[in-house]
């Protein structure tokens, strides 16, 4: 998804159907994939804006007091994230190969925050940049520019699973392992397995159509999502 445009949806919420767990879950696929971003000697990669210098800026506000003050007012002071350092990790993607220099972070608890950050952008022409598990390989969850990140991290409750019928509705920032732990205990299993598993979230899957180890059998993650809740 193109990080620069104010217009686009951020999932919040989804409905999603499971695949029937044949065998209990191996215990030697960890898969868990650490999210932690590696400072202090280590090569941080080049801006984006440096690397590609084609790559032009869209005529997006400059983010000012007055928009993070609004920020803060919407969420709380405690997740808007403004310091340089604590940004940086969600302006690296996974592999180090692109950077961005967002400089405002919002960690969104609902769907109704959501809404709420992203008509603001909209009217303020605001651009964003949703962020899930920062696991994808291909520069799309970082900004590329100064977008302010949506991070879905604290959107990570199961709101109910039906066994009969094989249903989870969820918010998008669920980690795939959690929810797919969770299932388990049910005997059912997320139809989508990946070696990101462990950071990855169920929004970053959908919004990526993720495919994955139980490609063949259930196909690409989209054909599983029953409906979604988009801010
Ligand atoms: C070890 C490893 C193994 C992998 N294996 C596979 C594999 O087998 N198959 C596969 O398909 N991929 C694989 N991937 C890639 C990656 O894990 C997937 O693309 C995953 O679905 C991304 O989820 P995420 O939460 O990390 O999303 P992110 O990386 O945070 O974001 C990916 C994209 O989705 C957008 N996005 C995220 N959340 C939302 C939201 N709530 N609303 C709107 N847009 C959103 C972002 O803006 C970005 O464009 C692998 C990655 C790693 C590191």
């Amino acid at each position: 998804m193109f990080s620069g445009e104010t217009r686009q949806l951020t999932l919040a919420g989804l409905r999603l159907s499971l695949g029937k767990r044949p065998f209990r879950s191996r215990p030697w696929s960890s898969g868990a994939a650490s999210r932690r971003f590696a400072s202090g000697g280590t090569l941080i990669p080049q801006l984006t804006k440096d690397r590609y210098p084609d790559v032009c800026r869209g005529a997006f506000s400059e983010l000012t007091d007055r928009h993070v003050g609004h920020f803060r007012e919407l969420l709380g002071a405690d997740r808007v994230v403004t310091d340089e350092d604590e940004c940086e990790g969600f302006n690296v993607d996974w592999i180090k190969n692109v950077r961005g220099y967002s400089r405002c972070i919002l960690k969104p608890k609902t769907t109704e925050e959501v809404s709420k950050i992203m008509s603001f952008c909209n009217e303020n022409s605001i651009a964003v940049c949703p962020q899930g598990g920062n696991t994808g390989l291909v520069g799309g969850s970082v900004p590329v520019f100064d977008e302010v990140v949506i991070w879905t991290g604290l959107m990570n409750k199961i709101i109910s699973t039906d066994d009969t019928s094989g249903v989870v509705v969820c918010q998008a920032g669920c980690i795939l392992e959690n929810l797919d732990n969770h299932l388990a205990e049910m005997g059912l299993m997320m139809p989508l397995d990946l070696g990101a598993k462990g950071s990855c979230h169920i929004g970053g899957n959908v919004a990526t159509n993720a495919g994955g180890l139980r490609l063949l059998r259930y196909g690409n993650l989209q054909g599983s999502v029953l409906g979604i809740e988009a801010g």
